[in-house]
């Protein structure tokens, strides 16, 4: 029995290909997947037929053109050619017959030869009867039959006529006369018929030649589709191997897959699984072979939801089975009654992802939630219109620790703080708290219930009194600040409550009274007061409405100014302002950039003017904000500053504090050295109010410590101040670094200083900050009378 299968495959490529050798390389190997991909059999049994009957078309054509040059030609050769050989005898015939005729008629004794030509008169029978077979029921071939037939008889009454002997010669003409008439008609019949038949063999050729060069163009045709379908078919085969290749590849893809790929019937009975189902069930410690085990509990639901719709065709969920979490690909088959399984371990993908959901939610460090989470928990207190408490705790000069300890020791303290609130918070009974930690130094706690403030006192003091019992790393001693808001009194949103807390805490920590650490509207006043003193500050930077104050500086030894430290002044409202309060607000604010500019150049300028007096020996010292010097720019400054005022660096001095040389050491030092190089002066203010160790100043170079007045202030009465003012006096010597002491207003203050080895001294008793006239006069007249 015949397969037809193959024959057809092999016809679909033939024609796929047929088809793609008119679209070009690619389309043809597109056209061929779609049409075996979509499966459109149809159309490609149309395309087969067409071109089945096409070549059907062709052969019969040249089978049928060929049979009808045969049957012409054969016509050509047998009938009319002999036929016109015939005619053609025919008219020998006449004229030998009129030759003879006029021979005997002048030849009259040659007797004998009359008789032996005799024969020349009788009809050529053969000829006719041929003609007669060839030419069929012709009228001019009757004709000339009857016309030979009338010759012959008159030829031999002619002949018998002249034998006689009294044959005159007017019958004799007249016998021939009627000869003549009926061969002239005679010879026009055959001409006729001549020309007849010429007309059939012109036909005949024309046809011939038409026949032969439509043979030739069918030839010539089938020649290059024989081309093309060769080409084709050579395609068809490479493209039909690779198929086979990629079918065998995929055959072999859920084999080889690494992850389980399973199959299930319209009952969801397993049908196949590959080699990772088993693994899988080895993994999870189910017994081997049992793939169904694998199978989601909610699997019906998920295929209830494809059947549902008919263009879905599947899906993809997750479940957990045992300890490990999959991704499952649910496909249903064409006919939808049954389904493929893929599974993917996705197991390490929720581990991640569940650290990353914690780490969004929690302080990696101390494990508490984060700023985020308690904006979210906020959020939805407020939106619920609860009553709830806000409060915020932050550790006192974390900055300082970091700066001085390094990270590992603030970061353990920063732990170590975190433990004790969790702590009290976990054991108070009082209050309902939950905390968090918002970074570094700062930690808030929410208590769904308006707290009264009995209670988040006593929730502070709880706190206080673990806190002051702990011994934290390195001894550090851990102050807290705090600060507590109330919704809705204090504030509708997480930002005005975080405020309202925080202007607490900033009043609680600056008093140092516990009294304030709850918002009250007193607070509120400031933070608008506030607010507003930076919108001034904005104003006045911008018409330089400050004024530079000189606060001369006495040598000890030779009782000489050897300069002055200048300090800010601002007329607010007719009232001044301190520096102590607007400054920290411009840092905040970020106008220090701009005002410390203002303040270095005119300081410069006016030191300039000093040096042009002829006080060039004086050094005019500087203040610099820790955010200024932190600018990359700012040694660039220096320098242009210098240049525009042409003021000598020797006569600037920059008074920076403990912090700024400490944070950031390794940029720190190369630009203190650059500055040093530039020939500037560098002086330490505030010294002793920063850090215990002393030893980092080795690293740095520079000039002055300037003692802080809080060892000033009570010199004369406190030992402990003494001591510290001593210690601070002979490091310095050993560094070789002038001392300098702030904040004396006293005489026995002086003197005792003067006694320790200061060097200079600053401060009310000498002179109050002076503006700059009064500075010159008092410093000629300092020297005038010295
Ligand atoms: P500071 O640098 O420690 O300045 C010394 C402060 O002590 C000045 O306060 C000065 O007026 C005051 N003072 C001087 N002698 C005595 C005294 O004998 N007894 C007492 N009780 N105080 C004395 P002022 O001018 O109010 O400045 C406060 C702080 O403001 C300064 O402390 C400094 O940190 C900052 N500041 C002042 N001017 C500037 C400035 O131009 N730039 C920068 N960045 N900060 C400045
Ligand atoms: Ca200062
Ligand atoms: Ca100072």
């Amino acid at each position: 029995m015949i397969r037809f299968e193959p024959v057809i495959a092999l016809a679909q490529i033939f024609i796929t290909q047929q088809i793609a050798s008119l679209f070009g390389a690619t389309g043809t190997v597109i056209l061929l997947k779609n049409i075996f991909n979509q499966g459109s059999q149809t159309l490609v049994n149309i395309i087969f037929a067409v071109v089945l009957t096409l070549g059907l078309f062709v052969t019969a054509s040249v089978y049928l053109k060929g049979n009808n040059i045969a049957e012409n030609t054969q016509h050509l050769a047998t009938e009319y050619i002999s036929t016109y050989k015939l005619l053609n005898e025919l008219n020998n015939y006449l004229i030998e017959q009129e030759r003879f005729l006029n021979a005997t008629l002048t030849l009259e004794n040659s007797r004998d030869e009359k008789v032996t030509n005799q024969a020349v008169f009788q009809k050529p029978n053969k000829v006719i009867d041929t003609l007669v077979i060839n030419l069929g029921d012709n009228p001019s071939l009757k004709i000339v039959v009857n016309n030979l037939k009338e010759l012959n008889r008159v030829n031999s009454q002619l002949l018998g006529y002249i034998e006689k002997k009294d044959a005159n010669k007017q019958l004799t003409a007249e016998y021939l006369n009627t000869i003549s008439k009926i061969r002239i008609a005679t010879k026009q019949e055959l001409q006729s018929l001549i020309d007849f038949v010429d007309l059939k063999v012109g036909n005949s050729k024309n046809e011939i030649l038409t026949g032969v060069s439509n043979v030739k163009l069918f030839v010539l045709l089938y020649g290059i589709a024989t081309f093309i379908i060769s080409y084709v078919i050579v395609k068809a085969i490479a493209i039909f191997k690779a198929n086979n290749v990629d079918t065998q590849r995929l055959s072999l893809f859920p084999s080889r897959n690494p992850n389980p790929v399973f199959s299930l019937d319209h009952q969801n009975n397993v049908t196949y699984a590959n080699p990772a189902c088993g693994l899988l069930l080895k993994r999870l410690s189910l017994p081997v072979g049992q793939t169904h085990l694998l199978v989601d509990n909610n699997i019906k639901f998920y295929q209830d939801e494809i059947m549902a719709d008919v263009d879905t065709q599947s899906t993809s969920f997750e479940y957990q089975i045992n300890q490990l979490f999959f991704q499952c690909n649910l496909y249903s088959l064409e006919d939808r009654k049954e389904w493929d399984i893929h599974l993917t371990d996705i197991t390490a993908r929720k581990a991640v992802e569940k650290e990353l959901s914690y780490r969004a939610s929690h302080d990696p460090e101390t494990g508490l939630k984060n700023r985020y989470e308690l904006e979210k928990t906020v959020a939805d207190l407020c939106q619920s219109s609860q009553e709830f408490s806000f409060g915020l705790l932050e550790i006192r000069s974390f900055s300082q620790l970091l700066t001085g300890q390094g990270l590992t020791a603030a970061s353990t303290v920063m732990n170590e703080v975190a433990d004790v609130i969790r702590e009290i918070i976990c054991g108070f009974n009082v209050l309902e708290c939950s905390v968090y930690h918002l970074g570094e130094k700062s930690f808030a706690l929410i208590s769904k219930q308006n707290a009264n403030k009995g209670q988040i006192y006593s929730l502070v003091r709880e706190i206080e009194e673990k806190v002051s019992n702990t011994s934290f790393y390195c001894h550090y001693e851990v102050r807290l600040d705090y600060g507590f808001s109330c919704f809705p009194a204090h504030g509708n949103d997480y930002s005005s409550l975080h405020k309202s807390a925080l202007a607490a805490l900033d009043k609680s920590a600056s008093s140092e009274d516990k009294r304030h650490i709850v918002f009250n509207p007193e607070l509120g006043e400031r933070l608008r007061y506030q607010q507003q003193l930076i919108e001034d500050m904005r104003l006045a930077i911008s018409n330089a409405n400050f004024e530079l104050y000189f606060q001369p500086q006495l040598d000890l030894r030779t009782g000489k100014v050897t300069g002055a430290e200048v300090l800010i002044r601002w007329q607010r409202n007719a009232e001044w302002m301190s520096p102590a309060e607007f400054i920290p607000l411009a840092e905040k604010a970020g106008l220090i950039d701009i005002l410390g500019d203002w303040i270095l150049h005119t300081s410069c300028q006016k030191a300039r003017n000093l040096v042009d007096l002829g006080l060039e020996d004086l050094v005019i010292a500087v203040n610099i904000s820790p955010l200024q010097f932190g600018r990359k720019d700012f040694l660039a400054k220096v320098q242009h500053v210098l240049e525009d005022t042409g003021l000598p660096s020797k006569n600037l001095e920059l008074e920076i504090t403990e912090g700024v040389i400490i944070y950031n050491e390794q940029e720190t030092i190369a630009t203190l050295e650059s500055l040093k190089k530039l020939g500037v002066k560098l002086a330490i203010d505030d010294f002793g109010t920063g850090y215990s160790s002393l030893s980092y100043l080795k690293k740095f170079n520079i000039d002055k410590l300037k003692i802080d007045q809080s060892f000033v202030r009570n010199i004369q009465h406190e030992n402990a101040d003494q001591s510290i003012v001593r210690t601070i006096i002979e490091l310095g010597r050993n560094l070789s670094l002038t001392l300098i002491a702030e904040g004396v207003e006293e005489q026995e203050q002086l003197n005792i200083l003067k006694s320790m080895g200061c060097d200079e001294i600053q401060g009310y008793f000498f002179s109050r900050p002076l503006p700059e006239q009064e500075f010159i006069e008092f410093v000629q007249q300092q020297r005038g009378s010295y």
